[in-house]
């Protein structure tokens, strides 16, 4: 089994589960490596409920190392983080890298401005805002995030789909600009289980945007976005056979930011 790198805590408000029960699961499901990737801290403080706050980073890296505590000699246990990328976002993320021995950061997509478009609370901004133009500006976020090069890879790439608000006809023309910039940047992406169990009711992101991605040689790591012990790992197979299908045969690990490749089968 691939890594799961990309799994949450208590800490974010929306998460549940003991660091044993989340590394039980890991040892359960077989994987490489595990990485947890809580909700970071946002500017300005309190941004939502929705994170953990700047004071609860100590508390983080204690949860961690029970977790590294608990796995020892079983499955080694990285640290990371799940970053917001939000206007004028860079200065703050670049003091959250420098504060702590991360084995890698996630960019990841969550708000239009102050609208947090995967919160099901917030639907109503769908029919005020318009898909189109949502997919537009989420697009238009998502190559930018990807250009800040503040990101060892990036996650559930086509999030803006998770309540099935899809523009009509070929989506390619959003896909391809993100692609080409994640590309030239050489970043990686997640191909995240969750969307098999979001109304959208597909992996993020959607096959034709793997095709690409795979086609420009843009890497790829399979994660769960766990935020319950029972979900990590989940669908694994599942995913695997569907990166290989679209011609992926390797995935990444990451320590202390620097990425090794895997046979995407090993182990
Ligand atoms: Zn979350
Ligand atoms: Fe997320
Ligand atoms: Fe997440
Ligand atoms: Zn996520």
């Amino acid at each position: 089994m691939p890594a799961d790198y990309h799994t949450h805590t208590p800490l974010c408000h929306h998460a549940r589960g003991t660091p044993q029960d989340y590394i039980e699961a890991a040892l359960g499901a077989g994987l490489t490596e595990y990485g947890v990737s809580c909700h970071a801290p946002l500017k300005p403080e309190p941004f939502d409920d929705w994170h953990m706050l700047t004071s609860d980073l100590p508390t983080y890296f204690e949860w961690v190392d029970t977790a590294r505590t608990h796995a020892a000699g079983r499955v080694p246990v990285r640290l990371g983080l799940e970053c917001d990328w939000l206007p004028g976002c860079q200065g703050w993320i670049e003091e959250l890298a420098e504060s702590a021995e991360w084995d890698y950061l996630i960019g990841s997509i969550h708000y239009l401005g102050k609208w947090n478009f995967d919160n099901p609370r917030l639907l109503e901004s769908w029919t005020r805002i318009g898909v189109e133009e949502a997919w537009t500006r989420y697009w238009k976020e998502y190559s930018a995030m990807a250009r800040s090069g503040l990101f060892d890879f990036l996650g559930h790439p086509d999030l803006i789909k998770k309540f099935a608000h899809r523009p009509e006809g070929d989506l390619r023309h959003f896909y391809e600009p993100a692609v080409e910039a994640i590309a030239e940047a050489g970043c990686a992406i997640e191909l995240s289980t969750a969307g098999w169990h979001k109304p959208c009711q597909e992996q993020y992101p959607a096959r034709e945007f793997l095709t690409l991605a795979c086609t420009a040689g843009i890497p790829l790591l399979i994660n769960s976005d766990a935020h319950a012990p029972e979900e990590v790992a989940r669908d694994f197979d599942r995913a695997t056979a569907l990166a290989v299908e679209i011609g992926y045969r390797e995935t990444l690990l990451f320590e202390k930011r620097r990425a090794s490749r895997i046979s995407l089968g090993e182990k």
